[in-house]
């Protein structure tokens, strides 16, 4: 059998090629039959360029349903698709493209001239643009992938694939350091969509309301891939903005997003039950969900988000219980087929399994785990154990019930004198003091101490707080060695477009002067 992504798709397309796919937020529909046809021209196009076998196509232009055929015609050709960050510019590009060597580059129009200087300066064989169908330049511009594409059949045989062989390479959202290129094989990224339908009851008639990129895994893997997956129409906004999320949630069904999306959405005073009247799941993921915005979006509108936990590398890991109790501040359970420990080493560098309530890295394997980070053989083998288990970088811990928390980063953990200090705790109990509306807590060098703990906080309006306050406050619930030693107000956190926090940023921000 073809292990194709595109092959496992298509095998559960409905049957009703007339069926919408992808509806936009300005009213242009497009069937399931128009997605196979424009995907089958574009993959005749790849495949006459005479590509050596897994070469990269990359792909940087703004969301749009032609951006997705071209993910599926990538597929189909049998070539790794290479998403990037709308938000990258030339310093971002030429990494990229150097480390990637794409055969084939696609950019927006708007961004052709600085683009094609990097990639031809590059080498890069194929340079393209990719304007939408519906746009004043589409079948003019010479370089234009679409206007190409129409001279080829709209037929296509789907090239076969074994499970492991290379279907996507997803740059990490660079929130710790610089991106890596995370290998995803055709196996690896089905296995997990049939998990996630499953798990998450994906219904005949769902309708997902897509406002995530599709450069991450969030949006591409994940929202697209359901939809794709089930046979599910898409609702396509360019990008999240609350009311044009309330304007489209009436006739969806399912709904996925980042945390800071649910925060917009219950900022704006027109989002309440009557706007999610037909919405059967909510979803959120890629940073951690605060514990206010669980409990407020469950008292406006009767829903209780589900959380679940991934990452570039693994896809997804855990998902709370689509049936039984969704627990705030937790992901959830390992998702069926995922086999996920917590691990702690003790001084002599052993290691051991956690018991519950025990805090420690998470360790993963499964068929959704990745191959490898691109042309980084050797910090590929360092995030592997004797024994198969990918180290995530992400520490956590089980409660009794099998709910999994994400404590944090081990890479942001704080040794302050000696001490283990995770900075999750210690934002738990800043968020709850009245006036804070959200923290990070940091580790910056400090002489004596090694780190010393660092916090930032975002004050709600009008609250009266002062550090010195902040501080009395914490002395008298956590342990000493836990206080922040300093304490600063920000008007707002440093955020990647996925919603991160840039601790990397705030630690440069809020360095110690040398003493
Ligand atoms: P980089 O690896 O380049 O530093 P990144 O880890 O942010 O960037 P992604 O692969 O996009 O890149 O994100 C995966 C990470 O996001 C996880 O390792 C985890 O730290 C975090 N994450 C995802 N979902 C959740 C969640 N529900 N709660 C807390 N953290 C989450
Ligand atoms: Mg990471």
């Amino acid at each position: 059998m073809n292990a194709n992504l595109y092959a496992l798709f298509a095998s559960r397309f409905p049957a009703d090629q007339s069926a919408c796919c992808i509806e936009t937020h300005d009213g242009q529909y497009y069937t399931w039959g128009d997605v196979e046809r424009a995907s089958a021209r574009i993959a005749n196009l790849l495949s006459s360029l005479n590509l050596p076998s897994g070469a990269r196509i990359a792909v940087q232009v703004e969301k749009s349903p032609e951006a997705l055929i071209l993910y599926l015609a990538t597929l189909r050709a049998g070539f790794v698709y290479l998403p990037l960050n709308t938000a990258y510019r030339s310093a971002e590009i030429e990494y990229f493209i150097g480390d990637a060597e794409p055969a084939v580059f696609v950019c927006s129009p708007k961004n052709f001239g600085w683009v094609a200087q990097i990639a031809f300066k590059a080498g890069t064989q194929h340079l393209f643009t990719l304007d939408e169908i519906g746009s004043a330049g589409y079948g003019r511009n010479s370089g234009s992938l679409l206007a190409r594409a129409m001279h080829y059949s709209d037929q296509f045989e789907t090239v076969e694939k074994q499970a492991d062989d290379l279907a996507v390479i997803l740059y990490t959202s660079g929130t710790t350091g610089r991106s890596k290129g995370a290998m995803l094989s055709h196996g690896n990224i089905g296995s997990n969509a049939k998990v996630l339908q499953q798990y998450w009851h994906w219904q005949a008639d769902d309708v997902l309301l897509h406002a995530l990129p599709l450069f991450h895994i969030h949006g591409l893997l994940v929202a697209a891939n359901g939809a794709l997956l089930n046979g599910s129409k898409m609702i396509f906004l360019p990008k999240f903005d609350a009311a044009e999320v309330c304007r489209h949630l009436p006739r969806s069904s399912v709904f996925m997003g980042v945390p800071t999306y649910y925060v917009r959405l219950l900022a704006d005073s027109a989002f309440g039950r009557d706007t999610c009247r037909n919405v059967r799941l909510f979803i959120s993921g890629s940073a951690p969900l605060l514990a206010d915005t669980f409990t407020e979006f469950s008292a406006r509108t009767g829903h209780t988000i589900l959380e679940r936990y991934g990452m570039s590398e693994t896809a997804m890991l855990t998902s709370n219980p689509y049936d039984g109790e969704r627990r705030g501040c937790t992901v959830g359970m390992p998702l069926p087929g995922v086999s996920l420990r917590l691990m702690r080493s003790d001084e002599a560098g052993h290691s051991s399994l956690c018991g519950p309530d025990e805090i420690g890295d998470i360790q993963v394997k499964g068929p959704n785990v990745f191959q490898g980070y691109w042309r980084m053989p050797e910090k590929t083998a360092e995030e592997f154990t004797a024994d198969g288990y990918f180290k995530t970088g992400d520490v956590g811990k089980f409660d009794r019930d099998g709910y999994l928390a994400i404590v944090g980063r081990s890479k942001d953990l704080i040794i302050s004198g000696g001490y283990n200090v995770y900075p999750k705790e210690i934002e738990t109990v800043l968020d709850d003091i009245d006036g804070v509306l959200e923290s990070a807590v940091i580790g910056v060098p400090h002489a004596d101490f090694g780190e010393a703990v660092t916090a930032v906080i975002v004050k709600r309006p009008n609250a009266k707080l002062t550090t010195g306050g902040v501080i009395e406050l914490l002395k008298s619930t956590i342990a000493n060695f836990k206080v922040p030693k300093q304490v600063f107000f920000a008007e707002e956190l440093p955020r990647n477009t996925m919603g991160k926090v840039q601790k990397n940023v705030l630690r440069e921000l809020y360095a110690m002067p040398a003493a």
